[in-house]
């Protein structure tokens, strides 16, 4: 893809449907958690959203790193530090570009996960964001080695997000808040795990778009 005008495009689209999702993530959290994932995340991108003009023009890494920037300082809880870095780290995989190919997707995904992962220290089957965002970077990794375009290899990304999320209903949480509830944690869904999804799902929805 890209040029810098569809990466805006992307995170514009991102930062709604967080904010359209903000009940849902905060209804996820008060099950096993304290209730503020969506708040925390919806102010978040609501300030991504508020800086989004500023960063028109800009090259890829510089708009992704004040994306971090912006959820670093304005998201609370667990979740801010974490999308934070996750986004600090991707910037570092696309520093200075105005356009992006599959290989620099790929390393934005491998950033992050890197960056949730040593802010976080987590491992997939945790009950975290790992479980959705782990499969779905190996979804596109395998979709590209398929020659697959970007569309079809983030619907792959989306369909394997989702069941990372429906995997979570399984699993009991091991980091963060719901951990204190050990075995029943189980039979509920993760809150950051959906989160990622909801985001994922929103880059395919934008390039679907662009498809038509
Ligand atoms: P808090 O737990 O501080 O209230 P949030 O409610 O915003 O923060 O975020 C909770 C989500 O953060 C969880 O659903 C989980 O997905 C994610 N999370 C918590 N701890 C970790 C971790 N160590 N690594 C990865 N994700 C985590
Ligand atoms: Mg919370």
């Amino acid at each position: 893809m890209a040029n810098t005008d569809l990466f805006i495009n992307i995170i514009e689209n991102m930062a709604k449907a967080v904010i359209e999702n903000k009940e849902y993530l905060t209804d996820l959290d008060r099950a096993i958690g304290d209730g503020d994932h969506g708040i925390n995340m919806s102010k978040g991108f609501q300030a991504v959203l508020s800086k989004l003009d500023d960063m028109r023009d800009k090259d890829l890494g510089t708009i992704l790193k004040n994306v971090a920037m912006t959820l670093i300082s304005t998201v609370g809880g667990a979740s801010g530090p974490l999308y934070g870095t996750a986004f600090l780290r991707a910037a570092t995989a696309v520093d200075g570009k105005m356009d992006i190919d599959k290989t620099d997707i790929l390393n934005i995904f491998e950033k992050a996960i890197e960056g949730v992962q040593t802010r976080g220290k987590a491992q997939v089957g945790e009950k975290t964001i790992l479980d959705s965002l782990v499969p779905a970077y190996e979804a596109l990794k395998k979709s590209y080695e398929k020659e697959e375009g970007n569309l079809e290899a983030f619907r792959a990304a989306e369909e394997a997000a989702l069941k990372g999320v429906e995997y979570t209903k399984t699993i009991v949480a091991k980091k963060g808040r719901a951990s204190y509830l050990g075995e029943r944690s189980i039979g509920h869904q993760d809150p950051g795990a959906t989160s990622t999804y909801i985001m994922i799902k929103s880059i395919k929805n934008i390039l679907e778009e662009n498809h038509k």
